[in-house]
Order: structure tokens, then C-alpha cells, then sequence
């Protein structure tokens, strides 16, 4: 049966009039987003915000408003900087998509957002929900969203049995919220019901007195709260191992060391990482094609990072070396990938992916040791 034939007009009214006094009365509306409202400013937020928390997205999101305070500057900036204010919020293919979506904004709407929900949805990176949310709350316009949180508390309203990413549970969900959306301060409806996702009806422990639709809602009635959204059925993600090799060149003077840039797709794509090889048997030939020769090599603690479809075990060896023969890398390598000398005292401005900083913050303390 469809949303529109179990909910009444009335009990949608009742809703989202609930939902929209809990705004007025309990709504954030302080982060740095929720100033000065623009689609350029709500599109960056809700782009970070995705996969991460608020209070780790306001840092990033003020030192990004600053360096690219409009969307002209974002698609005018090269691909390095962008990626280097993402370092660290992870899932880069967000901030690849964001440079790729203000190039063709600047191109093709002279540098105006388009406020044309379809024209919003063609944006790299842009699905449906995060465009009626941008539209939304920045412009007013009515339009439903479906993020994570608000799946979690229609869910549990409702009782729609399934989990996110199944077919038939995104459906049911997408017509709920069509239905109950009002046309009138959609902002504010919005924002409330992304805000009670994320802090009253949260994944475990729910606050349910606090909630403005506590008593309609049939997860709180039965007490099956916890049952709603179910969980994906796991799958267990493979494990792969590497050996990554930092090769390193450290003088009285400065430390530096070598990364490449990786290809624009894929794992880490288009940021800054260390040599992966296989076997340590690899070294070697690794060194000659980059034109260096090791001294001393130094193995660093074994790690582990995790994709969304597989484990990572790094095993990262330092190899103190010296040039072959000139100063530059060797051509057959820098020609098919972009090489650098990464300065251990400085702070570059490229895109690094998170095991390139985490092994840099540990070699940072010993350079200046050096030093
Ligand atoms: S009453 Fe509880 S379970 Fe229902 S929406 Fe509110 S917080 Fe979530």
C-alpha cells in the first residue's frame, strides 16, 4: 500500500507541524552553515557532512569557506589544493566531484548554482536527496530529502521493514517523505527532521520524550525502536596486504620524501602516496626506476586501514637513500606519473590520502630530530 493511502492528510499536517514547533523551540541553528544560506554554502556542508560527523566537518568547513568563499574560486582553484583542505575527512571522491561540479557550474551557468532541482541532480556527486536538501534550506523550494538520519526516524515512525540500500525499503521511504514534506517552510521541516536524526533519534538509545512526534510514533508505542531501520546483512570484506616504501633523503639541512601521485580513479585516486610493492624483493628495482639507491632502510609499525569493500594491512619501510645520478627522478616514471619531494618541516599544500599523513605525522618528530 502506498504512503499516501495510510497516512491522512490530517496525520501528515499533524507531523510535520510537530516537527516543524520542535525547529522553532530545539533546531540548530547556529553552525556555520546556517548563516548566510546560499546553495553554494548548504551544497559544501551537506557534502562533508555526508559519512561525517558535525563537529568534525566545522573545522574543515570554515578553512574551505575561507580558501573558496564562492564557487568561482572553488572551480578556478587547482585539483591539489582542493584535495589538500580534504585531508583527513576521507571518502576524497567527494572533493573531486565538488571541483568537477563548480567547473561545469562556472561553464555552463556562468558561475550561479542552478536552482533547478533536475540541473542540481546532473551535478557530479549530487543525488537526489543532498539536491532537495541544498534547494531546500537554502532557497526555500519544496522538495523531499531521504538522508540517513531522516531513513532512520521514518522508518521507525512507520515501521518499514528493510535497510538502507534495499530497493524496496528506499522506496517505501521516498514516498513517505514526499507525503509528509509540507510545501510550506520545507526549510525548517527539513533541517528538523536531519536534526532529530542525528540527535534524538539516534541509531542506539533513542531519546523518545524528547522527541516532538513521540506519541504517533509506532517503534516508541511497541518499544521496537531498536529493531528499526534492521541491519544490512553483513558481508565479510576481503583483507589484502602491501608493503608501501617511503624512500627518503634526509640531509643536517631538510627531509624529504618521495611520493607519487596516484591515477584519478581508484583507490586514493588523484592524491599523494607512497610506493606500494608487493615483496621486498621489489625494492630494489622499485629504487633504480625511481633513480636512487639505498642506504639504510627502517621498517615502521604494521597497520591497518579499511575501504568500504576491503581491509588494507600496510607494512611501511623507510629507506634512507642517495640519488643516482642528478638531481631529478628518473624520466620513465615521472613521465606516466606525477612525482614529489615532500618537505617533512613543511606543510604542502597538496592532497594527501589519510596513510600518507598518518605515516608523515610519524615521521615529522624524527626529522626534526634531524634538524
Ligand atoms: S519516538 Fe523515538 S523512535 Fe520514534 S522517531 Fe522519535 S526518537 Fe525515533
Amino acid at each position: 500500500m502506498k504512503a499516501q493511502e495510510i497516512i491522512s492528510k490530517a496525520s501528515a499536517l499533524q507531523f510535520s507541524s510537530q516537527v516543524i514547533t520542535w525547529y522553532h523551540q530545539q533546531g540548530r541553528k547556529h553552525l556555520p552553515w546556517q548563516q548566510d544560506k546560499t546553495p553554494y554554502r548548504v551544497w559544501i556542508s551537506e557534502i562533508m557532512l555526508q559519512q561525517t560527523q558535525v563537529k568534525t566537518v566545522i573545522p574543515y568547513y570554515l578553512k574551505f569557506m575561507d580558501s573558496f568563499p564562492t564557487v568561482l574560486d572553488l572551480a578556478n582553484a587547482d585539483e591539489d589544493t582542493v584535495l589538500h583542505h580534504w585531508t583527513g575527512l576521507g571518502y576524497y571522491a567527494r572533493a573531486r566531484n565538488l571541483h568537477k561540479a563548480a567547473k561545469i557550474i562556472r561553464d555552463n551557468y556562468q558561475g550561479h548554482f542552478p536552482e533547478n532541482i533536475d540541473d542540481v541532480i546532473a551535478l557530479p556527486g549530487i543525488g537526489r536527496s543532498t539536491a532537495g536538501a541544498i534547494l531546500s534550506l537554502s532557497l526555500n523550494q519544496h522538495h523531499p530529502i531521504l538522508d540517513g538520519n531522516v531513513k532512520r526516524v521514518l522508518a521507525r515512525n512507520y515501521l518499514v521493514e528493510g535497510y538502507n540500500g534495499l530497493a524496496k525499503f528506499d522506496k517505501a521511504l521516498w514516498q513517505l517523505t514526499e507525503t509528509l514534506t509540507p510545501s510550506s517552510e520545507t526549510n525548517h521541516y527539513n533541517q528538523a527532521m536531519m536534526d532529530i536524526g542525528a540527535t534524538v533519534c539516534t541509531r542506539t538509545k533513542p531519546s523518545c520524550s524528547l522527541c516532538p512526534v513521540e506519541l504517533s510514533c509506532l517503534a516508541n508505542q511497541s518499544e521496537r525502536q531498536s529493531e528499526f531501520p534492521q541491519k544490512k546483512p553483513k558481508k565479510k570484506i576481503p583483507e589484502k596486504s602491501t608493503i608501501m616504501v617511503i624512500p627518503r633523503i634526509a640531509t643536517a639541512q631538510t627531509s624529504q620524501v618521495l611520493m607519487e601521485k596516484r591515477p584519478p580513479t581508484g583507490i586514493w585516486g588523484g592524491l599523494w602516496c607512497f610506493y606500494e610493492i608487493e615483496k621486498t624483493s621489489s625494492l630494489d628495482t622499485l629504487l633504480n626506476k625511481l633513480g636512487l639507491k639505498a642506504k639504510e632502510q627502517l621498517s615502521l609499525p604494521e597497520f591497518r586501514h579499511t575501504f568500504s569493500h576491503f581491509h588494507l594491512d600496510i607494512k611501511p619501510i623507510v629507506v634512507d637513500c642517495e640519488k643516482l645520478s642528478g638531481n631529478k627522478i628518473r624520466q620513465e616514471i615521472n613521465e606516466t606519473t606525477p612525482q614529489r619531494w615532500y618537505d617533512l618541516q613543511q606543510n604542502e599544500s597538496v592532497g594527501l590520502a589519510a596513510s600518507t599523513q598518518k605515516l608523515i605525522n610519524q615521521l615529522r618528530p624524527l626529522a626534526q630530530l634531524i634538524e
